[in-house]
């Protein structure tokens, strides 16, 4: 279908196509996708308009483009997703890293950082999937030692790659367990606690976009009936955790009142706060505790 073309033709084939497979977006994912699959950037693409399309990535592209047109994330067809300056790889077993998330990795560095200074930190992180969060603090960060546990042996696989492909090895540890269990022995090692849980309400599950409901791992988005399963979880078994300073939560747009009181509920916790993400929404709690 897709040979004997130009670029250009190919471009505006596979526009109308996703259009007519209701895309909101057709031009912006061909460009993307095209530039994938030929490996160039806007102006690359730009001056091989006119070349011909070559025919030994054809049968790829049309895979793509029905996978595109099926409703699968971008990031699932070209495998990777961008996060806080740097490039991650991304399967089906993971999570796509989103943007409110960075916002987590943010306010951990400056709180850690406040806390601890240029002193070595140890920090846990609960539900790995991509690796995205516990290697941007490990980059960021040169002090820092991670260990990140997750449910997913697909998804540790995943963060292993991404952790090898930035050198931090290392200094970031996979662990493959459920919630804290694998931690467990070294509890009293962690100065840090930072996890995106998953937290979707079973009703809220319904109602998620397709893209996200039909694609993405529900390991990673469904927190039991009312979402908080996690989060009850958690801040019952940091409780025993004695060196603890630093608690720091991504959240649902709802959930900031109640994840806030189940942090209070581990002991010395003496200070917290709700913070919002760039659509002004709830998106994180963290947790202080003062020895
Ligand atoms: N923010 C994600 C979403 O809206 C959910 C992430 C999570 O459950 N941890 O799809």
């Amino acid at each position: 279908m897709h040979t004997g073309q130009t670029i250009r033709e190919a471009f505006a084939g596979a526009s109308s196509f996703l259009r007519e497979r209701g895309s909101d977006s057709p031009e912006f994912e061909a460009e993307l996708l095209l530039r994938r699959l030929l490996g160039l950037n806007r102006t690359g693409l730009f001056m091989k308009m006119v070349e011909p399309f070559p025919a030994d990535v054809a049968l790829q592209w049309n895979k793509w483009l029905e996978r595109r047109a099926g409703g699968e994330p971008i990031q699932y067809i070209v495998g990777d997703q961008e996060f806080y300056g740097r490039v991650y790889a991304v399967s089906p077993s993971v999570l796509i890293p989103r943007p409110e998330t960075e916002l987590l990795v943010e306010g951990v560095l400056q709180e850690g950082k406040s806390l601890f200074g240029d002193e070595e930190v140890r920090v846990a992180e609960v539900g790995t999937g991509s690796g995205c969060i516990s290697i941007s603090l490990a980059l960021e960060a040169p002090k820092w030692a991670v260990t990140t546990v997750d449910l997913s042996s697909e998804a540790l696989e995943v963060a292993r790659r991404n952790a090898t492909s930035y050198d931090v090895l290392e200094r970031v540890t996979f662990m493959q367990g459920n919630l804290v269990e694998p931690l467990i022995s070294q509890r009293d090692q962690f100065q840090i606690f930072v996890s995106n849980p998953p937290y979707i309400s079973s009703d809220e599950m319904l109602g998620l976009e397709k893209q996200v409901r039909d694609f993405e791992p529900h390991l990673a988005l469904h927190g039991g009936d009312d979402g908080l399963n996690p989060y009850r979880l958690l801040c019952r078994d940091l409780c025993s955790w004695p060196n603890l300073r630093l608690v720091a939560f991504e959240i649902g747009a709802s959930q900031g009142a109640e994840v806030e009181r189940l942090v209070q509920s581990i002991p010395s916790i003496s200070k917290t706060e709700i913070r919002q993400d760039y659509a002004g929404l709830d998106r994180m709690v963290f947790g202080w505790r003062h020895r």
